[in-house]
């Protein structure tokens, strides 16, 4: 197994299309954003290359769907073994690749992305179809539901193998092929995966991965006429493209996009439990999660020691160099992103916001090889209005406002005062207020006195600007299959 953290010279990457790597005559350069060097060439792939793969997944498909559930269950499992067995190398390339820490990469991505297939070999053989009787026509019916074909997934930079394994393990494991589009800004792990599979056993052109740019490689794979399935995880505006660009082929598709995500604390919460939560939640992985918290309600008595509190454990949450095990986030995921976390910072203060912590307070204290790399402090904004930008738009970065509200109404209404409907917290000791809230509040998940405690036999994903459809256990199954009612007269 290679390690791309110990090579010097650049790494440069292949297509796996068909069981096989394929070298591709062009290339993209991929950063190491904690140096804030080119340390990898990424394929950049276009639709010769996407027709290749989709016509070797055309091809698997027959012999893949026809194995039994237990059958690809044992590949899916393999695999999650070996993933297991390897945690420490792709940890330290997920680091690499993406700039988060090892240590979050080695205790959240890639244990998860072993989880992922694991837990997916097992729900597959777990569900059942319907049945109905209509004796008076002497008719039953029943369920059944088929793979659909070609899966096209395309998954996002900051949570790489994680987000991409949790499309590849229910696609195959519902008996598709597929063909994957990681981001290009972090595409190692995936291409590390791929001589997994081949030790898996998984059959050629069961998982294909396509190398390159969303507008290159993704749109070629979403236009597609032979892909009639698309799982996207990304931003709510490439979503919009896609979701015009497979129209004329009026494709499945579930988009898994970007959030907003309201914490509202009532004055009865645990406040020691809650800070401690609303701090990882808010700056987890340098805040680039798509659940992270950005907007925190504080219900007024409790606001100024809140707001205390909270910015002195946002103070004590370390940023730096990735391989310490003593830092909480690492760099962001480029220049550009860093560059655009920055501006809505410039921005609060420019509104006459008070930036209490981080950007332009704190200063990092970085290794002479890190001078370079694309860093930012876990910075707390205060005195922003509910309309500015900053409170609207998503900034996935290590960035938080605090505000307040005085009624369960107003905290209702600005919860629910922006585009985005994706997760949200809700902190109180009251059982009734808690259910309440979790009715009123317009998100597809709703964690009460905790933050990403997953258990993905449960559906995932967002509403409004955040998504359409979901994923996980039932649900996936599901967008993965498609259901046909069978009647029978007797
Ligand atoms: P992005 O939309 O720029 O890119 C996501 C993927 O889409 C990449 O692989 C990219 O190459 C591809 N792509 C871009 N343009 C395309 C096109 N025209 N056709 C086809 N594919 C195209 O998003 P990003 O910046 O990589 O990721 C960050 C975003 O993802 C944030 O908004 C974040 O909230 C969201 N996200 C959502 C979830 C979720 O589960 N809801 C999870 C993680 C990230």
């Amino acid at each position: 197994m290679p390690n791309p953290s110990e090579q010097s010279s650049c790494l440069v990457l292949e297509n796996f299309i068909g069981g096989k790597f394929v070298p591709c005559r062009t290339h993209i350069d991929s950063y190491d954003p904690s140096v804030g060097e080119v340390y990898c060439r990424v394929p950049d792939s276009g639709a010769p290359e996407v027709e290749a793969a989709v016509a070797a997944a055309k091809e698997a498909f027959p012999g893949w769907s026809a194995r039994s559930p237990e059958q690809r269950a044992q590949v899916l499992n393999k695999l999650a073994d070996l993933l297991d067995a390897n945690v420490e190398e792709f940890a330290q390339a997920e680091s690499r690749d993406q700039g988060k820490t090892v240590t979050f990469a080695r205790t959240v991505d890639i244990p998860r992305s072993a989880y992922n297939f694991r837990f997916f070999a097992s729900s597959l053989l777990h569900h059942t179809n319907d049945c109905s009787q209509m004796d008076h026509m002497g008719c039953l019916h029943y369920t059944i539901r088929c793979p659909v074909g070609v899966a096209g997934l395309i998954s996002p930079w900051n949570l790489p193998l994680y987000l991409l394994t949790w499309k590849i393990a229910p696609a195959i494991a519902a008996g598709n092929t597929v063909v994957a589009k990681p981001s290009e800004m972090t595409s190692v792990t995936a291409w590390m995966m791929c001589k997994l599979m081949q030790q898996a056993g998984v059959p050629p052109g069961v998982v294909n991965i396509v190398f390159g740019t969303g507008p290159k490689a993704g749109d070629a794979l979403v236009g597609h006429p032979d892909v009639p399935l698309v799982s996207f995880t990304g931003s709510t505006a490439t979503a919009q493209y896609i979701t015009e660009r497979s129209a004329p082929y009026c494709k499945k598709l579930s988009l898994e996009l970007g959030g907003k995500n309201p914490a509202i604390i009532f004055a009865d919460a645990d406040l020691d439990r809650c800070i401690e939560t609303t701090v990882r939640s808010s700056f987890s992985n340098q805040g680039e999660i798509c659940l992270c918290t950005s907007r925190i309600y504080v219900e007024g008595s409790i606001y100024s020691e809140f707001l205390e509190r909270f910015v002195a454990a946002a103070k004590k949450w370390k940023t730096g160099a990735p391989s310490d095990p003593g830092n909480d986030n690492g760099a962001l995921i480029s220049k550009e992103h860093l560059e655009k976390v920055r501006s809505f910072v410039a921005l609060a203060k420019s509104e006459g916001g008070t930036v209490h912590c981080g950007e332009g307070v704190d200063q990092l204290h970085l290794p002479e090889r890190n001078a370079k790399g694309y860093f930012m402090p876990a910075t707390v904004i205060s005195g922003i209005s509910d309309s500015s930008r900053v409170m609207q738009e998503e900034i996935f970065g290590p960035v938080t406002c605090v505000s307040s509200f005085h009624s369960e109404e107003e905290a209702v209404s600005k919860g629910n005062g922006v585009r985005y409907g994706l997760a949200a917290t809700v902190w109180s000791r009251d059982v009734g207020k808690v259910h309440r809230m979790a009715r009123k509040i317009q998100a597809g998940l709703v964690w009460t006195n905790c933050w990403l405690v997953r258990d993905l036999n449960l559906p995932f994903g967002g509403m409004k600007n955040s998504g359409v459809g979901r994923e996980g256990g039932k649900d996936s199954y599901h967008f993965f299959t498609e259901v046909k009612t069978v009647t029978v007269k007797h």
